[in-house]
This record gives C-alpha cells, sequence and structure tokens, in this order.
C-alpha cells in the first residue's frame, strides 16, 4: 500500500479560508508601508550559507542548530535556505549599491526557515514581514520603526502587544560589560547549563537571553549593560525614548533584551504578548550599524525589525476577528450544450466588463445548479437555458433582497446580452450593501 505524502513537520499548508485571512493582512501591509515612505524589494530564499554565518554570528541559535543548509548537489557550493531576512537585504543593498544616492527604506515579505521544534506559533517554514533603514544614524528612525509597529497594531485591532526595549549601546561599551559578565558567570560556573557553559567566553551576552527557567535568578542578578553606555549611546536611547514620549507610545525598559542575533547595537526592541504563550514575541528588531562593514560594504548605520505574521494572524483571530469569504458578483448557471457554450462566452463578456462571474461547471439540474448559486453568497444568479440562448439573452435573479431598497426585489427578468453588464451595474449597485465583500 502507497503512503500518503505529508507535508515536511512544522511546515504548514494554508488553505483558502487561512489564505484569504492572509490576502487581507497582506493588503494592510502594504498601505501602512506606503504610508512611511517604504519601498519593497524580493530577496532569494537560498543564499550562500557565508552570508549567515558572518552576519548572525557562530554563536547564536540559528547558526548553531536551526539553520537548513546543504550543499549544492551539482557544484557542491553550501547553499541555506534563508533563517532571517536582514543578512540577504543587506547583502542585496551591498551588491546593487543601492545607498549611492543616499539612505534606503525597504521593506519584504516572504518564507524564512528555521530547525526548531514545531509548537504553536513556532515552525519550520514561517512567514516576516521586515522593513530595513539603511544609511539612517539618528534615534528618529529607530522611533519611527516603533511607531510603526504600533499603528499597524491599532490598524489590525490588536489589542495587549507590549513594547519592550533595550539598548545594547557600541562595541566598546559591550566589550567592557563582557569581561564583568564573563567573571560574573564564572563565579558561578555551577549554575551554568551546557548552553551557557559553551558560550561563557565566546557570547556571554547571549546567556541573558536564556529561556531556561533554572537560570533566571542568576542572569537576573548579572551586571546590566545599560550601567555600561557612554554619553553617546546613552544620548540615542534618550532620543528615542523621547519620540516615544512625544507620540504616546508607552514602553518598558527590559535591561536582559539582548536579541538572538549577533548583529545588534545601540536600540533594540521586541513587541510582546501574554496571549500566545511562551511563543509571545509578535516583532523584534533594532540597529544594526556594523553589518554593512561586516559584510564588505561601506560602512552605513541601519536599523530594522522584522514580525512573525503566523503569530500577529493567531493573535488577530483569537481576539475575535474574523474575516468574511469575498462573494462573486454573480453566479452563472446554464443546461444544455448550446447554453453552455453561451454561458462560457457570457461569464468572459461580464469578467471584461470588471464583474466577478462564477461558472457553474460539470452540469447538474437546474434546481442543483441554484443551490450553488445560493451558497456562493453571490447576489446575483444569472440563467441561461435553451430559449435564452435562442434570444441572445440571459435571465438574471435576485437572490437576496437589498438593505438599500424599499421596494422587493423583481425575481427575475431576461436580459439581452448587449444589455447585460449595464443592468448588472444598475443591480449590483442597489444591493450593494449587501454584498458579501471584504
Ligand atoms: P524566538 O525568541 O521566539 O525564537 P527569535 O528572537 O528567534 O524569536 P527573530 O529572529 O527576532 O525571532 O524573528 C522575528 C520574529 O519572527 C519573532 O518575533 C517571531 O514573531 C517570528 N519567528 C521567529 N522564529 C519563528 C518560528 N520558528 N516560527 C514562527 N515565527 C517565528
Ligand atoms: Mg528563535
Amino acid at each position: 500500500m502507497s503512503q500518503t505524502l505529508q507535508a515536511i513537520r512544522g511546515m504548514n499548508d494554508i488553505l483558502p479560508a487561512d489564505a484569504e485571512v492572509w490576502e487581507q493582512f497582506e493588503e494592510t501591509i502594504r498601505d501602512w508601508l506606503r504610508a512611511y515612505g517604504y519601498r519593497p524589494i524580493r530577496m532569494p530564499i537560498v543564499e550562500p550559507t557565508g552570508l549567515f554565518h558572518r552576519a548572525i554570528g557562530e554563536v547564536t541559535d540559528i547558526v548553531e542548530k536551526e539553520m537548513y543548509s546543504f550543499a549544492d548537489a551539482l557544484n557542491g557550493e553550501q547553499l541555506t535556505l534563508r533563517p532571517e531576512g536582514t543578512a540577504s537585504c543587506v547583502r542585496a543593498a551591498i551588491q546593487h549599491n543601492l545607498l549611492y544616492e543616499g539612505p534606503k527604506r525597504l521593506w519584504y515579505m516572504g518564507p524564512m526557515f528555521r530547525h526548531e521544534r514545531p509548537q504553536k506559533g513556532r515552525y519550520r517554514q514561517f512567514h516576516q514581514v521586515g522593513v530595513e533603514a539603511m544609511g539612517f544614524s539618528g534615534p528618529d528612525i529607530d522611533a519611527e520603526h516603533i511607531a510603526m509597529c504600533a499603528r499597524l497594531w491599532d490598524d489590525l485591532g490588536l489589542q495587549g502587544v507590549r513594547l519592550e526595549i533595550n539598548s545594547l549601546g557600541l562595541s566598546e561599551e559591550r566589550a567592557c560589560h563582557r569581561a564583568d559578565l564573563i567573571a560574573y558567570f564564572s563565579d558561578h560556573a555551577a549554575l551554568l547549563d551546557a548552553d551557557a557553559q559553551r558560550r561563557l567566553h565566546t557570547n556571554p551576552l547571549r546567556i541573558l537571553d536564556t529561556k531556561n527557567p533554572a537560570m533566571q535568578d542568576l542572569v537576573s542578578g548579572a551586571p546590566q549593560l545599560l550601567d555600561y553606555l557612554g554619553e553617546e549611546s546613552l544620548k540615542h536611547f534618550e532620543g528615542v525614548q523621547q519620540l516615544l514620549k512625544d507620540v504616546a507610545i508607552p514602553y518598558r525598559i527590559n535591561p536582559r533584551l539582548v536579541r538572538g542575533l549577533d548583529y545588534y547595537n545601540c536600540t533594540v526592541f521586541e513587541w510582546v504578548t501574554d496571549q500566545l504563550g511562551a511563543q509571545g514575541t509578535v516583532c523584534a528588531g533594532g540597529r544594526y550599524d556594523g553589518l554593512l562593514e561586516q559584510l564588505g560594504g561601506r560602512p552605513a548605520p541601519a536599523c530594522g525589525f522584522a514580525m512573525g505574521i503566523e503569530r500577529l494572524l493567531v493573535l488577530w483571530k483569537d481576539q475575535g476577528h474574523r474575516h468574511e469569504t469575498p462573494a462573486p458578483d454573480a453566479y452563472l448557471v446554464h443546461q444544455g450544450e448550446a447554453a453552455g457554450r453561451f454561458a462560457f462566452r457570457v461569464a468572459e463578456h461580464l469578467r471584461s466588463s470588471g464583474y466577478a462571474v462564477q461558472l457553474h461547471c460539470s452540469g447538474g439540474s437546474f434546481k442543483s445548479q441554484m443551490k450553488k448559486a445560493d451558497a456562493s453568497g453571490a447576489p446575483l444568479a444569472l440563467i441561461v437555458g435553451d430559449d435564452e440562448t435562442a434570444a441572445n439573452a440571459v435571465s438574471v435573479k435576485q437572490l437576496r433582497e437589498s438593505a438599500a431598497s424599499t421596494t422587493p426585489p423583481v425575481s427575475q427578468v431576461r436580459v439581452n446580452f448587449d444589455e447585460l453588464a449595464d443592468h448588472l451595474g444598475e443591480v449590483l449597485f442597489s444591493t450593494e450593501d449587501n454584498h458579501g465583500n471584504l
């Protein structure tokens, strides 16, 4: 017996009812990004493995254990399914010299791949919307990114998404903190778990990001990076906070927020909810002033963020939001061979005039076809039988009462082919309130 083929664990099909929600979300996203002047960019899904090693850092969860990497079967080149978008976006900016005429505001959306243990809100193929601003150094762009997120939650009607911010300072400041951190953790070496022991001398900052409950007390007592910030870093961080206050965006400073990727400096932030269990971070980002140079480009400051679409949409649904399936303007039923050919032509003609028409296919009695017409949610059924075909006409039946009109709908009228498009316009206009669209 042949085994049923299944999708790969942690990689999901998004079925029509959900895919329509995704489309609606994507429309919201495009309008929102346009309002802030961001332009789209699309990068490949597969990149040379080395890009992520150089950008994300060797001693990170992603590079150590989450990447889908493989050798190209034809030429042996080491390739990786992108685990995030910033590295690719920066690579593209450098490769195409995108900053030659000044700073750039960019965004992208698409699948990312991480070999994690699948659970609610954590998948092996998941999707992000990413926003990157390159060439900007002031705190205004960091604050713009945060304000953008706040506005999106509002546009989507999401409640209870909290903002946490921190500053990672400059690399010299992190170096002093790092030395003290290593000393502190070395003094408590017996309390470190295996990950932390391994990271003690390679990436001690990441120990602060541990999800191990047994290490929380130890981590709470560790030296705080904020105490090591110099004048310039503090001024930048205060600048961000001032702008957030100016537009009334509440935030909490979380000194343990260090982010899981090495490329960040200065401002980092996360948007968190308590409503998604352990997978509570819906969006995260910050400044990465060193990354362009680190990847071989001309030095340029930059910052960005990425949000997890699956987590946002689960939250959106859990908060009671619903999406209505868009209905066609008309459902076209027909019977007989000549009528079938005429109906096909009628449907194409109406689509050319801008209507959404669902043509009944694969036969059945008029009665069963009319049931389908009703179930489609269309306000109109178009009926084509032998009589209509002979008369070059279509019978138009209103399936729903118009909310706008006080008179009951005329049950059925026959309309000549040439007048059909105009007629539909008149009828649909008066039934618009009753329309099942978004
Ligand atoms: P987490 O701490 O939950 O693993 P992360 O810090 O690894 O998140 P980022 O690399 O900052 O995540 O990615 C930005 C956003 O992408 C996250 O806040 C989250 O919403 C989403 N995300 C990350 N990994 C996954 C995943 N495996 N499945 C679904 N969404 C994810
Ligand atoms: Mg992660």
